[in-house]
């Protein structure tokens, strides 16, 4: 069976001491709830500051991006081996605000990706339409070529540990989220393509999926109670224990 995963995204947000407060907070109210397996990825500045929180918990350290090449002259870069050396064990991968405000494309994210498994990270790679591409019916065409390429060359046994995040351009941050219906037909349809992708029903099956874009506590029971959602990728209601807290608690 598949395991529920509650992921932070703290994306631009917190300073040394609110990070602290807040892991802490998390921490204390997520303990109870062991078989949740929990990631949070904070800013690059406080990576080490969380770690040193959340030794002997259930709590895993992620990072909301990396870059592709080992070392070397890539000023303001940070490679998949020093966000292994500062604790993490998950990176955010191809985000719609990298692609969207930094121009990454599903080449850039695909080196990524390699890179990231390679170092033995498991990347969660985002795929997402805009509303513009949902109205035009363009959504399954999008995401199929999202996935195609971001995990283009990468082989089955690396694929086994890589995580999905569906998450519609339209419903993230904007208070307004996918529907229930909405959600389990296109994670229904990304555990196809893997399937396609892989020839491997078993790896369709177990590959986790999880659903980004304002989920919060009133919405997360029913869009975790679909069928082909693992877990969720969690923007504004990670910043606060008591929402995050009771994201887990509901998983
Ligand atoms: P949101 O962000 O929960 O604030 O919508 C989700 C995300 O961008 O990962």
């Amino acid at each position: 069976m598949r395991k529920f995963l509650i992921a932070a995204n703290w994306k631009m947000n917190m300073y040394r001491q609110e990070a602290l407060e807040l892991i802490r907070g998390v921490i204390e109210q997520t303990k109870l709830f062991p078989s949740v397996d929990i990631m949070v990825a904070p800013p690059f500045t406080v990576l080490e500051t969380v770690n040193g929180e959340i030794q002997n918990t259930q709590i895993r350290l992620g990072a909301q991006d990396v870059f592709f090449e080992e070392s070397g002259a890539y000023t303001g870069e940070i490679s998949p081996g020093m966000i292994l050396d500062a604790g993490c064990t998950y990176v955010i991968i191809g985000h719609s605000e990298r692609r969207q405000y930094f121009h990454e494309t599903d080449e850039i994210i695909n080196k990524k990706v390699t890179a990231a498994l390679k170092n033995h990270l498991i990347p969660i790679l985002c795929v997402g339409e805009t509303w513009e591409e949902r109205k035009q019916g363009r959504t399954f065409l999008v995401l199929n070529q999202q996935i195609l390429f971001g995990l283009q060359g990468i082989d089955n046994e690396k694929l086994s540990s890589i995580i999905v995040a569906y998450e519609p351009v339209w419903a993230i941050g904007t208070g307004k989220s996918a529907t229930k219906e909405q959600i389990q037909e296109v994670h229904a349809y990304l555990r196809g393509v893997i399937k396609e992708f892989t020839s491997s029903n078993e790896m369709a099956f177990n590959i986790r999926i999880l659903y980004g874009g304002s989920m919060n506590p009133k919405n997360a029971q029913e869009i975790l109670s679909q069928k082909d959602v693992d877990g969720g990728l969690i923007g504004g209601a990670s910043l606060n224990i008591d929402s995050f807290s009771s994201l887990v608690q509901i998983a």
